[in-house]
């Protein structure tokens, strides 16, 4: 049983904490996916508190397993603590640490891949997701479009390094003849990118 209660609790300190938890016009769109996808097995790089990831397990069978992975101590033992107050912690395996590390150590095929974590490590969450997904798999990125700075030439000292990085993803993804992409000016911006064959 899911504690609702708890689930808009958690959603409310997270907006108050000026978390930046996934926005409702993305999920609405990952919901979609997920639920036509029917995964078995999703990864997402970037727990924070667990609203995401809490959602992903609503969204998905008894049977669908979420690994995510958190850099900030602090936040993964609160999104600990919330997927067990809500009741979905059967489902989510949260692992503390910095992606770029943990992430060549893992050896499980995913279905999903969602990447949510630092912009200027999208390039190196990419490389590994597609280690990790399966064929037809879908990777999945946030924060894509930078509230615009992609888009636009002029950007301050303080963004350019994630909006290189930023680009230099969405140039793989669009560029690599075994990959779908889709960038969806949903939220922040969101890349959905079909692999359609392993590289
Ligand atoms: N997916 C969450 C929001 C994630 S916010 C949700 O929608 O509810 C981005 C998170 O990524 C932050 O909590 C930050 O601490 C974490 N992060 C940043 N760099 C990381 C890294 N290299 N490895 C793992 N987590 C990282
Ligand atoms: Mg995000």
């Amino acid at each position: 049983m899911i504690n609702i209660e708890e689930f808009k609790i958690m959603k409310e300190n997270a907006l108050q904490n000026h978390i930046p938890i996934i926005m409702d016009d993305t999920l609405e769109k990952i919901k979609e996916i997920l639920k036509e996808k029917s995964p078995e097995r999703i990864l997402e790089i970037g727990t924070a508190v667990g609203y995401s990831a809490t959602c992903f397990a609503m969204y998905t069978g008894e049977n669908c397993i979420i690994d995510t992975i958190e850099l900030d101590e602090e936040r993964a033992k609160e999104a600990i603590k919330n997927v067990k107050k809500i009741g979905v912690d059967s489902k989510i395996n949260i692992m503390i640490g910095n992606a770029v590390d943990i992430l060549p150590i893992l050896n499980e095929q995913y279905d999903i891949v969602f990447i949510d974590a630092a912009k200027s490590k999208y390039s190196i969450f990419l490389e590994e997701g597609l280690r990790l997904i399966k064929n037809g798999g879908i990777i999945l990125a946030d924060n894509i479009l930078y509230k615009g700075y992609v888009m636009s030439d002029y950007n301050k000292h303080k963004q350019r390094t994630a909006v290189r990085h930023l680009r230099e993803y969405i140039k793989e993804v669009t560029e690599n003849p075994n990959l779908e992409t889709e960038i969806l000016e949903v939220g922040d911006g969101l890349a959905i990118t079909k692999v359609n064959k392993k590289s």
